[in-house]
């Protein structure tokens, strides 16, 4: 993989030497050192292709490590190189991005492959402002595509490098949103100017196996001596974070309308939960009484702040009705061929019992 444009150098000029009051110069040589010995063995390290880097960094947004390994080896099995993915059909990058969830994040990516071949002749930007463009690249992922694939010195700040910063410098103020600004400034200046991939990996990593929320590995860790928090006696206290809101209870009904063995499915519209996957028509509860419909069973889910029950009715018809719009009839064992959202494949899963 090739990448154009100029190399963006911004952050080379001169950091200060204690950001955050943090020793930035021996954090920089005894983290690189640890990350030497006790990095994490993943399928998308030692690579500095653009693309693949882009695409490991948008599967761990907001997914576990462990759960991105197997997904990154099919995805890019299936797409090696951002044309193969532009050239994809969105079904089938759903379909392969199906248990990942937060399907956006797919949809983005084949976006911005899409921008990357046609308007950047498939090679990506060299600049943090170039990668910014495209879609779905916010400031994390263009640090980490920057820093890793790019030697850029730019920083990242994720949940793991956040609490490895917030402890080392003591910081006890709120983080999260726009309390991480200060975290994002300390970052910036501490980010090793020569080894900037390996070093953002390194606090990530380090964040992932010994500066862990609960019971962190302070014996273990490379920082002991560096840190803040460890050195006043305040780890089990920071990061502070913003208490999460509550999720929101709502209840729904799904109808699954049958004919022998076909089901109707509808395809969530634009603006929907799960844009774009197929799933069954959710129905108000009117309608749900006169359906002469009998119960399937019982559904719950999480989506962003929702937390969601969903009762499932199954209404046998004599024929096969014309679909809606959006809606098709389909075999209940192709069901498994479509992108499905993941109340949809679970609605599935209690058809296939039945
Ligand atoms: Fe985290 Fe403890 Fe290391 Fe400080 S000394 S960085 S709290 S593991």
């Amino acid at each position: 993989m090739r990448v154009a444009g100029k190399l963006a150098v911004a952050g080379r000029s001169a950091a200060p030497q204690r950001p955050g009051g943090i020793d930035a110069a021996a954090v920089r040589r005894r983290l690189l050192a640890w990350y030497t010995r006790a990095r994490r063995d993943l399928p998308w390290r030692g690579s500095r292709d653009p693309y693949l880097v882009w695409v490991s960094e948008v599967m761990l947004q907001q997914t576990q490590v462990e759960r991105v390994r197997e997904f990154f080896l099919r995805f890019t099995r299936r797409f090696p190189t951002v044309a193969a993915l532009a050239a994809a059909r969105e079904d089938e990058v759903l379909r392969l991005w199906e248990g990942l969830g937060y399907y956006r994040r797919a949809r983005q990516l084949h976006a911005a492959a899409r921008l990357v071949v046609a308007d950047h002749g498939g090679e990506f930007p060299r600049t943090l402002e170039g990668l910014r463009g495209l879609p779905g690249v916010g400031r994390y992922t263009a640090g980490a595509i920057a820093s890793i694939a790019l030697d850029v010195p730019a920083p990242i700040v994720e949940a793991n490098s956040r609490r490895v910063i917030a402890r080392l410098a003591g910081h006890d103020r709120p983080v999260g949103g726009a309390g991480d600004e200060p975290i994002w400034e300390i970052a910036a200046a501490l980010v090793s100017r020569t080894a900037p991939g390996s070093f953002n990996q390194a606090l990530m990593d380090l964040g992932a196996l010994v500066c862990t929320p609960d019971r962190p590995l302070c014996g273990r860790c490379p920082l002991q001596a560096l840190c803040a928090a460890q050195c006043s006696g305040r780890v089990a206290v920071i990061p502070v974070m913003v208490a999460a809101r509550p999720a929101r209870k709502i209840r729904e009904r799904a109808l699954v309308t049958r004919h022998g063995d076909r089901v109707l499915v509808e395809r969530r519209g634009p603006g929907a939960w799960w844009e774009g996957l197929w799933d069954f028509p959710r129905v108000a509860p009117a309608e749900a009484k006169t359906a002469e419909a009998r119960r399937l069973g019982v559904v719950t889910y999480t989506v962003t702040h929702h937390k969601v029950t969903c009762g499932v009715l199954e209404r046998r018809v004599r024929r096969v009705t014309k679909p809606g719009p959006g809606q098709r009839w389909v075999a209940i064992g192709r069901l498994g061929s479509l992108a499905m959202t993941a109340p949809g494949r679970r609605i599935a899963a209690l058809l296939a019992r039945d």
